[in-house]
């Protein structure tokens, strides 16, 4: 089972991630956590790093650095956890890049797509969970640690809505949670939707 996690910053994923893998964990299930970008392997977490640290990149550059990581992380993480059956939550995945590089940064969700299918193999996420949250919300928790709270509001603002036209197009796949909502009932959420896809 193959779970992805996607939204804005400042919206809890990671907190979400870790609280619902420990849930599981105490029900016996095998579980892997793992995010985008930087957990795949040793090449995954250097080109975390050159992403987090290089402001002036073209964004198609970019993008393909999100790839080359993502490529590592399919084959390297995400496929083996998967073969041994494990359920794999997983902090952003092609979603992130669809909606960051592609509506935030106007490159082509066509050629994202296009790409993305020769880096995944087509590996999709059977349920994708949005955590939906207004921009200016996000700001206002989301720490000064990187580079993207320099990002005008319009650009998270883009991020937001190309978000939600992704979970539109894909009513099957993506379930939208309001992370407006306090830690434990958008965990009390998740669970539920867990619980009945066990
Ligand atoms: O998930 P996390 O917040 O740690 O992501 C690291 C940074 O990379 C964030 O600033 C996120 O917004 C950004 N990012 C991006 N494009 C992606 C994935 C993440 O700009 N495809």
């Amino acid at each position: 089972l193959f779970i992805t996690f996607e939204g804005p910053e400042g919206a809890g994923k990671s907190t979400q991630v870790r609280l619902l893998a420990e849930w599981l964990r105490e029900q016996g299930r095998a579980v892997l956590t793992t995010r985008e970008p930087g957990d795949g392997g040793v090449v995954g977490a250097e080109i975390r790093q050159l992403l987090l640290h290089h402001h002036d990149m073209t964004p198609e550059a970019e993008y393909l650095l999100y790839s080359a990581d993502r490529a590592e992380h399919v084959r390297t993480v995400l496929r083996p956890a998967l073969e041994r059956g494990e359920i794999v939550l997983c902090d952003r995945y092609l979603d992130s890049s669809l909606a960051y590089q592609g509506y935030g940064r106007g490159l082509s969700l066509g050629w994202l797509r296009a790409v993305a299918e020769g880096v995944t193999g087509g590996l999709k996420p059977h349920r994708t969970f949005l955590l939906d949250l207004p921009p200016e919300v996000g700001l206002m928790r989301f720490d000064s640690r990187d580079r993207l709270e320099r990002e005008p509001l319009e650009f998270h603002r883009r991020l937001r809505e190309g978000y939600l036209e992704l979970a539109m197009a894909e009513p099957e796949r993506f379930v939208v949670l309001d992370a407006t909502q306090s830690v434990e009932a958008i965990q009390q959420s998740l669970r539920s939707f867990l619980a009945s896809m066990l």
